[in-house]
């Protein structure tokens, strides 16, 4: 099963991701994440990619590439895992379906308006550890400013401050919203409305993807 979110910045794919992973055990694959991880790390894609992603644009696909290809090849992703921000361009997607996918493909397209996306991502704290979410209103640490999984001090990303986020939301409605017509026409997009409460957003998903896996079960005791 190959899962991918789609959405714009703060429309809650990270926390679908996280709940997929808790629900059904498909490991979270989030591009944004191995891109922080490398920048931290200051390796050479690390440091290529840190000045595209202060900026709010995307950074260049043989990166991205790399470091997905890379991820996707561990064990944990060989029955199936989840997309968290990627692909983000139609030519990531073309690269995606060359790779070949672990079963059938499910895509969600969490839509939030963008009013509400500047609300979250400014409220936004993260773990710089283990990328752990939080919210300063409606989710916040058990302790002020320290992430209740590691202890780790949260932080405000760079790049949920305004200016920045104005930047990846143009980005987003230029080079991924194209995304959703190719799946939709492919047949694999749900789309989710994103403005619902955490719990009630998976329920939903969890609805699709039961659905999904019963009709792939009955086809496979018929066949
Ligand atoms: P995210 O954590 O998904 O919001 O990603 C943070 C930043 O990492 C984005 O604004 C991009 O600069 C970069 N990024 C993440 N995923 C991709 C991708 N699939 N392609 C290009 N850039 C990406």
């Amino acid at each position: 099963m190959r899962i991918i979110l789609l959405g714009a910045p703060g429309s809650g794919k990270g926390t679908v991701a996280e709940d997929l992973r808790s629900a059904y055990g498909f490991p979270k694959i989030s591009t944004g994440d191995l891109l922080r991880a490398a920048v931290r790390e200051r390796t050479p894609l690390g440091l290529k990619a840190e000045a595209q992603m202060g900026k709010g644009g995307l950074v260049d696909d043989a990166t991205v590439l790399a470091l997905l290809g890379e991820r996707l090849a561990r064990e944990d992703c060989r029955d199936g895992y989840t997309l968290d921000g990627f692909p983000r361009n139609i030519a990531q997607a073309e690269s995606l379906e060359a790779l070949g996918a672990p079963g059938p493909e499910v895509v969600f397209d969490l839509q939030v308006g963008e009013d509400v996306i500047l609300r979250r991502l400014t409220n936004r704290r993260t773990c710089p550890s283990c990328e752990a979410i939080y919210h300063v209103i409606n989710k916040p640490p058990k302790k002020d400013d320290v992430c209740d999984v590691c202890g780790t001090a949260l932080v405000q990303r760079a790049d949920d401050r305004p200016e920045v986020i104005a930047e990846r939301l143009k980005t987003h409605r230029e080079k991924t919203e194209p995304l959703i017509a190719r799946y939709a026409a492919k047949g694999t997009l749900h789309r989710i409305d994103g403005g619902l409460t955490p719990a009630a957003i998976f329920a939903e998903v969890k609805k699709i993807l039961d659905a999904v896996m019963g009709e792939i079960g009955s086809s496979r005791g018929r066949g």
